[in-house]
């Protein structure tokens, strides 16, 4: 109960900051990102829009979040070091890491999960997911490491349209 509570407080604190965060790098990212081109695009295209995809801008850079995952840390929350971060529209992917098209399925994923509950709402729920009950605890993960799952079965579905659905239904 405590910890619900605490986690609600540290969220509606956080996200603001998190939120004008996001925007500054986010449009960095956007501005130095490349368009999903190519083939990666045809092996995303039977489960994202072309709409989406276009949106979409992809900047190989380090997933730099020590601030943020300092400050998580300290709260309490469990901090993996993350391969890829999605910031709105912009998808930011460590140099080291494999870029595959499952990967990028699932940062698609939180695109679309940005564009349904805005930069904000976001963030307010990832963070008080994520304080309350660590990082396989936030919804917008669990949706985006299920639908990546789906797609690298081979399961036919529109990223967009279980987005919609799913927090339709959680509100
Ligand atoms: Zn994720």
């Amino acid at each position: 109960m405590i910890r619900r509570v605490l986690a609600r407080l540290a969220a509606e604190a956080l996200a603001p900051l998190a939120s004008l965060w996001v925007w500054r790098r986010g449009r960095r990212a956007c501005a130095r990102g490349a368009p999903i081109e190519g083939s990666e695009r045809i092996a995303l295209s039977s489960h994202v829009s072309a709409g989406l995809l276009d949106r979409v801008r992809v900047e190989r850079a380090p997933v730099g979040m020590r601030l943020g995952r300092g400050v998580l840390r300290a709260l309490g929350a469990d901090v993996a070091t993350p391969g890829a971060i999605t910031l709105g529209r912009a998808v930011i992917i460590g140099r080291d890491v494999e870029c595959t098209a499952s990967l990028m399925l699932h940062e698609l994923v939180h695109v679309a999960q940005y564009a349904r509950l805005g930069g904000y709402g976001f963030l307010r729920r990832y963070l008080r997911e994520w304080l309350m009950s660590g990082y396989m605890g936030i919804s917008l993960e669990r949706d985006a490491y299920e639908l990546q799952a789906w797609f690298e079965r081979g399961r036919p579905f529109d990223v967009e349209d279980e987005v919609d659905g799913r927090l339709r239904v959680e509100g």
